[in-house]
């Protein structure tokens, strides 16, 4: 698949062609935008709707963590002290909350550094079918493993939601490469 940055150079607006001179600061012939050379480098786009929704997914996902926070505060004080099992409590959510924040940044911006793909197709895919066999197999023989049956069945349950998520993510971070493209294609053919 052709990637965004081997496109020509484009509004962040209305996607119309910029004069193609590299690194060069231009307002738009046909909306007026100025196109500032580092926010050309930063973001694929700066359409407002686009940077209205990354806003409201990042204030969602600020209200997700501060929940969490305060979860997590409340049943710190119920123990003593902190173990590893509390240690991966909070380090969890927040590697989860890092996660989303990033992936919240692909909506207007490049950001080439952060494969959104291998954390939402290639980790579920690695972990999910071995985590769901593995539980499907002692959930079957329940007398082989110390582990109670309810939880070898939730175990499979999410080892098989995360090969869903895997398999699901691969589909949709495919149709939203295609979405970019043709959006950003729709405007320089306009212009
Ligand atoms: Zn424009």
């Amino acid at each position: 698949m052709p990637s965004l940055n081997h496109l020509s150079p484009y509004c962040l607006n209305c996607y119309a062609p910029l004069p193609p001179v590299p690194g060069a600061s231009f307002p738009c012939a046909a909306c007026g935008h100025l196109n500032v050379k580092a926010d050309r480098r930063i973001f694929w786009t700066q359409e407002r709707r686009l940077r209205e929704f990354e806003q409201l997914a990042k204030v969602l996902i600020g209200v997700f963590l501060a929940g969490i926070s305060l979860v997590l505060l409340q049943g710190g004080a119920n123990h003593r002290g902190f173990g590893m099992g509390q240690g991966w409590a909070v380090g969890f959510p927040l590697l989860f909350g890092a996660v989303l924040w990033e992936t919240a940044s692909k909506i207007t911006r490049h950001k080439p550094y952060f494969r959104a793909r291998i954390v939402w197709t290639v980790v579920p895919l690695l972990f999910g079918p071995p985590i769901a066999f593995v539980g499907t197999v002692l959930a079957l023989q329940p007398s082989q493993s110390d582990v109670s049956s309810p939880t070898l069945v939730l175990g499979a349950i999410f080892g098989f939601a995360l090969t869903g998520l895997g398999l699901g993510s691969h589909r949709l971070a495919r149709r939203i490469e295609a979405w970019k493209l043709a959006r950003i294609r729709a405007g320089l053919q306009r212009g």
